[in-house]
């Protein structure tokens, strides 16, 4: 049975462990929202030890074909873009494994005229010697698409459903092939039949309400573990931030929620791993990391040749979708425009100087890979 098919039960239909999740979103008071971070600790130290996995995004494109109502790189948004040149992508990423990153996302829009299967495996296979992961977040593709991909070096896939409710995606998605619900929801299942051994899901929280969107994201991972038992699921829960186009979050989703979401992840999923990114200010992925988070970005931009300014000279402005001259205001505008802003702005290092003292301890690399290399 597909996922689809399970999605549309759930009202009616849902996994015992899904029953249970649900049990421990029900509005909590502050001594049962304590016990439940206290199992959340327990489990996230028995399952991944004192250890934080960091990562950093490398965007290679904000081209795109999709109209996204909350995104800034929506087609229709007449922002500042750049395909990186493979150079320009190994440019990028020098710079992030100077820094200690050997665990890398490759980010982009979805446009299959700049961001090919091709052009994807031509940059993995660039960054391989360097990094001992490398994932892709990029336009879904037929499993024949990813297998060179995978071929040339790349172990993960993530893929956000972005919303579970179907009526919202509709009205989010107003043009492009994003629209089409079914074949984004499969696509884990594709990037796992192509040979991803890591898969990575999320909601993005703002634009329906959080415990059903939650409850959707529960049933997908559920669903996963059993189709995709040889593969790892991660779980990423980022919550909407400003970006071009000014859409503002339908739903709100409270800080206190965030953590029992959390929470409620990791005693029902002990080995998930769990994602949070810099969409979140500093002060709250503190709080946050010792609850079951097993997984940062550190140090991140979101717009293309951010991090050593690459690709500037290729830069050019579209109008829905037709380019146009870049129309640079007074020199500052000189960069390709990021897909959202973000929220902790610390260097890498400061993160992993804060991490080691709460006690644990940052990877920069991902081991399971290293050590299984011939
Ligand atoms: S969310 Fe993705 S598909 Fe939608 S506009 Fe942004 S980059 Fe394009």
């Amino acid at each position: 049975m597909s996922f689809a098919a399970v999605l549309d039960e759930l009202p009616l239909a849902k996994a015992p462990s899904v029953r249970h999740f649900e049990r421990l979103l029900s509005p909590a008071s502050d001594d049962q929202l304590e016990e439940l971070a206290r199992q959340s600790r327990a489990l996230t130290l028995q399952n991944f030890g004192r250890t934080m996995r960091l990562f950093a995004p490398l965007y290679l494109s904000n081209e795109c074909i999709n109209n996204c109502s909350y995104c800034g790189f929506s087609r229709d948004n007449p922002i500042l873009r750049v395909t990186l040149e493979v150079e320009q992508v190994v440019a990028e990423a020098q710079h992030l494994a100077a820094q200690g990153f050997r665990q890398i996302l490759l980010v982009a829009g979805e446009h299959p005229k700049f961001v090919s299967s091709t052009y994807l495996a031509d940059c993995v296979r660039a960054l391989n010697s360097k990094f001992s992961s490398i994932a892709i977040e990029v336009g879904p593709m037929e499993t024949k698409e990813y297998v060179p991909v995978v071929a040339a070096g790349a172990e993960a896939l993530v893929v956000y459903q972005e919303t579970y409710d179907r009526a919202t995606y509709a009205e989010m998605h107003t043009s492009g092939p994003k629209r089409d619900f079914n074949w984004r929801l499969d696509c884990p299942v594709r990037g796992y039949e192509a040979g991803f051994r890591r898969i990575g899901v999320g909601a993005l929280f703002g634009l329906a309400e959080w415990r059903s969107e939650a409850i959707a994201l529960a049933a997908h991972v559920d669903y996963l573990l059993k189709c995709c038992w040889q593969a790892q699921i991660s779980v990423s829960l980022p919550r909407l931030r400003p970006a071009a186009g000014g859409f503002q979050p339908r739903f709100s989703m409270t800080d206190r929620e965030l953590a029992q979401l959390i929470c409620a992840l990791r005693i029902t999923f002990p080995q998930v791993g769990i994602v949070l990114s810099t969409r979140e200010r500093a002060s709250l992925r503190d709080a946050l990391v010792p609850l079951g988070v097993t997984m940062m970005s550190a140090g991140s931009h979101t717009e293309p040749g951010g991090y050593t300014r690459q690709g500037t000279e290729n830069l050019h402005r579209t109008i829905r979708g037709r380019i146009v001259a870049p129309e640079f205001e007074n020199g500052s505008d000189q960069l390709a425009t990021g897909q959202f802003e973000i929220s902790d702005d610390r260097a890498p290092a400061e993160i992993a100087r804060v991490l080691r003292g709460s006690g644990l301890e940052p990877v920069w690399k991902d081991w399971d890979q290293a050590l299984l290399a011939p």
